[in-house]
């Protein structure tokens, strides 16, 4: 039978003309009629098809026809901003179709059978090689469903940790519970140390026991609120009875900044960290790229900010993001194995042992799914196609039209850049653009106004108490020039109160 997903010459042929062509003039989002159109179309309990079979050409059909015009073009459109959704590499998606053909479940390492796990294991080092984190340093690490879930790993391992030491012997977090750990260990509470968190921190502190409410943000100003307060960090770590975990943003959502300065700023969280017996987990979602810049002055200042991140316990890297593979994908990574192992074991369970020992373990003991997607398998393609310096270009296209737009913004008489006078355009902004309009009827309705041209969508959010616009460049599509244009005529035509033409630019 032909095969055409495995034609190599029919799919390099096809990668290489998606690869080059980039940019692209699809919409960002379906038009409200084709939503309510393929809403009508979709099965109904109680009516004669419903659940009674058709012909897969007929599925087809009506996936084709129905369903994905009233999907979101935050994989096409170069100009999906919204979030930090990311896109999808050709090579990538191609990568996510043998996936899925192959269907590998990359959950016991069997060398002998299969080579998914060690791939897995390569793809991990390759990542670890990118973000320049140290050859063979990060031996504790896994692929995760994203950066929420890598968040929950770093939350689970620093709490093993941090009791583990306090127990001081054979027990350990992952026999006793937290409650029993807690009680023997004379903890009498766990608090998370941040500063800018993403809402899934406290999510995760939720899951592993810990409690939203054990989420503390330590801001060092009220203009600068991703900053770490390190002094109100040694005051918190100082409380006798407590353990503390303290989990660093790189970067904050809003405004893309990060909670330390530079190696100096880790060097102190580090010593603190230390001194009290505290685990220092990252957040570097997106931020962590910043690390994959190449070494142009231009990112001097974004480089320096994260220098210093090898000084942690755990990192948490998103796939989907910035890498533009398919969702869902993150990376986790600390330095010992033994952690993870000490929380996500299956304990006697001989069907799922691997056999022979081996440095390579078992997935199914260090994270958070026994069987799993060999998800592993875009990031390795994507690694492998681009290579170091093919990446770094990707990401300098993302921060040049990040920039070009942040330029448009500070210049301009109806807008206004935030954080306000803060960012230094030509060397903080990575790939938000936060600003507001300056007009205040204008400012309210902002967001609807830019995403109803159909051409241009981005996120609103508040910034200090009022509201504001959010545009985040994560698609390895951008053409920092095209791209720029269209998103200043859009900004243009919206605060002079004019209709928009994709046709005019
Ligand atoms: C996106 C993001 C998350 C959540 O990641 P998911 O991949 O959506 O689970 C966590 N932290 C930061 C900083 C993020 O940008």
């Amino acid at each position: 039978m032909e095969d055409r997903l495995l034609d190599i010459s029919a799919q390099g042929l096809r990668l290489t003309q998606q690869r080059n062509q980039p940019s692209s003039d699809e919409p960002t989002l379906p038009a409200p009629a084709a939503l309510r159109a393929a809403e009508t179309t979709l099965p109904v309990p109680g009516t004669s098809s419903y659940l009674a079979g058709c012909a897969q050409e007929d599925t087809v059909r009506h996936i084709v026809e129905d369903i994905i015009p009233a999907l979101n073009g935050q994989g096409l459109s170069s100009r999906y901003f919204g979030f930090v959704t990311g896109g999808v590499l050709p090579i990538a998606e191609w990568a996510d179709n043998v996936v899925s053909r192959m269907d590998q479940n990359v959950q016991v390492h069997l060398p002998g059978q299969t080579i998914s796990t060690t791939v897995e294991h390569v793809a991990l080092e390759m990542t670890a090689g990118l973000l320049r984190l140290g050859d063979g340093a990060w031996m504790g690490r896994t692929f995760t469903t994203g950066a929420t879930a890598s968040n929950v790993l770093g939350l689970a391992c620093g709490r093993e940790h941090v009791l583990n030491r306090r127990l001081g012997g054979e027990d350990t977090v992952g026999e006793l519970g937290v409650l029993a750990a807690c009680l023997k260990a004379g903890v009498s509470e766990i608090q998370v140390l941040t500063s800018g968190a993403h809402s899934s921190l406290s999510k995760a502190a939720s899951v592993v026991g810990l409690g939203r409410g054990s989420v503390k943000e330590l801001r060092r100003s009220a203009d600068k609120p991703w900053e770490l307060d390190l002094g109100a960090l040694e005051a918190a770590l100082r409380k006798p009875g407590v353990a503390s975990l303290i989990a660093v943003s790189a970067g904050e959502v809003n405004s893309g900044g990060f909670a330390l300065k530079d190696v100096a700023e880790w060097g102190k969280v580090r010593e603190l960290a230390d001194k009290y017996g505290a685990w220092i987990h990252v957040d570097g979602a997106f931020g962590v790229f910043a690390r994959a810049l190449d070494e142009r002055e231009a990112y001097k200042t974004l480089r320096e900010r994260v220098e210093g991140l090898t000084l942690a316990d755990s990192i948490t890297v998103d796939g989907h993001k910035l890498l533009n593979v398919p969702y869902d994908c993150g990376m986790f990574f600390t330095r010992s194995p033994a952690i993870m192992q000490s929380v996500f074991t299956n304990p006697n369970a001989a069907y799922l042992s691997a056999g022979a020992p081996s440095s390579i373990p078992s997935p199914l003991n260090i994270g958070l799914e026994n069987s799993r997607r060999f998800r592993a398998l875009p990031a390795y393609a994507v690694l492998h196609s681009e290579g170091r310096t093919g990446f770094a270009t990707l990401l300098s296209n993302m921060v040049q039209l990040a920039r070009n737009v942040a330029s448009f913004v500070r210049d301009s008489e109806h807008y206004l850049l935030l954080p306000e006078g803060e960012a230094s355009v030509d060397d903080d902004i990575f790939m938000t653009v936060l600003f507001r309009a300056k007009d205040a009827a204008l400012n309210q309705v902002l967001v609807d106004k830019i995403n109803q041209t159909r051409q241009l969508y981005v996120s609103g959010t508040s910034w200090a108490g009022e509201k504001a616009v959010r545009l985040a460049v994560s698609n390895w599509k951008v053409d920092a020039e095209k791209d720029f244009k269209v998103v200043a005529s859009i900004l243009t035509a919206v605060a002079e109160g004019r209709e928009f033409s994709i046709d005019n630019v």
